[in-house]
């Protein structure tokens, strides 16, 4: 029998999902690791399947993504997390309660759906705010601050959906050290309180 076939045989995506730190509900349903997931979209049992991103596959393809293995390093890892078919030690590595590629994988995507967020609405104040004539002395605020960031957030966006894990872990570090995330979330919260309010006032208005 193979590696492969002892392990599936023998572990559900859903052993080993909760063995590695997923919280999976009574009902199988748990948060999917393959897309940016913020209620349980994932059914996880035999194998597991994705509603919301159609992520799909058995137990050594899942161990595989959640780490970044090859499927026969995902194989051994099981079988060594499990004690399936003993190996030397050296080969069964502790059980990390997330892993590691997990952690910065939220992070990433966390940043990313801000960064999209506000380089939306950085393109909507340039577009919306343009000075009327070149000869317009004061220039909008938000037209300046368009101008001042657009670059420097797509080149963040560009860098942390680049393929090169060096690129995409330094701007990460980056972002963080400047505390960025904090500063366009303010911005973004502060513009959807001047949206809402618009709206109100047409409400009234109407
Ligand atoms: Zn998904």
């Amino acid at each position: 029998m193979s590696l492969f076939t002892q392990v599936k045989s023998q572990i559900t995506t859903r052993q080993a999902a909760e063995a590695y730190g997923l919280m999976v509900s009574r009902s199988g349903m748990a948060c999917c690791i393959f897309h940016d997931d913020r209620h349980p979209s994932m059914k996880i049992d035999e194998r597991y399947y994705c509603f919301s991103c159609h992520a799909t596959g058995d137990v050594i393809d899942f161990t595989a993504k959640l780490f970044g293995l090859s499927p026969l390093d995902a194989a051994k890892k099981l079988a060594a997390d499990f004690g399936i078919c003993p190996l030397p030690p050296t080969q069964s590595a502790p059980i990390p309660k997330v892993s590691p590629a997990l952690s910065d994988r939220k992070e990433t995507l966390a940043a990313l759906r801000l960064l999209t967020d506000y380089e939306q609405l950085l393109k909507r104040w340039k577009e919306e705010f343009a000075p009327a004539t070149p000869d317009v002395e004061v220039w909008d605020e938000r037209f300046c601050q368009a101008l001042r960031h657009l670059m420097p957030v797509s080149h963040a966006i560009d860098c942390l959906l680049s393929s090169d894990p060096e690129e995409r872990k330094e701007m990460l570090a980056y972002i963080k050290r400047t505390d960025t995330l904090s500063k366009i979330e303010a911005i973004l919260n502060e513009n959807r309180t001047e949206v809402n309010c618009d709206a109100e006032e047409n409400d009234r208005a109407a």
